[in-house]
């Protein structure tokens, strides 16, 4: 005994194993697998977001304030180098 299920677009009782409605040819199965496919992708696609900013966000940030932190510390160095040669000049 087989359980029928209305069609959504003619009313009529179709078989719910049915890829397509015998009376009006609208596809049933394909809608349903291309709304969960596309339901997947979209969650795939949030998580991966939430995951690669997880781990690509704060890496990136570390990387930028090593290197400003690089930047100054040359600077710096520089500049106390050149404070000792005005020094050494002032002192002779
Ligand atoms: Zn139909």
């Amino acid at each position: 005994m087989k359980t029928l299920i209305a069609c959504r677009t003619c009313g009529r009782e179709i078989s719910p194993n049915a890829e397509a409605c015998p009376h009006c040819g609208e596809k049933l199965k394909s809608n349903q697998t291309a709304t969960g496919l596309l339901a997947a992708i979209i969650i795939g696609l949030i998580i991966g977001l939430v995951v690669y900013f997880a781990i690509t966000g704060p890496s990136n940030s570390e990387v930028k304030m090593n290197k400003t932190l690089l930047e100054e510390q040359r600077e710096l160095g520089r500049k106390v180098g050149e404070w000792n040669e005005l020094a050494k000049r002032a002192g002779r």
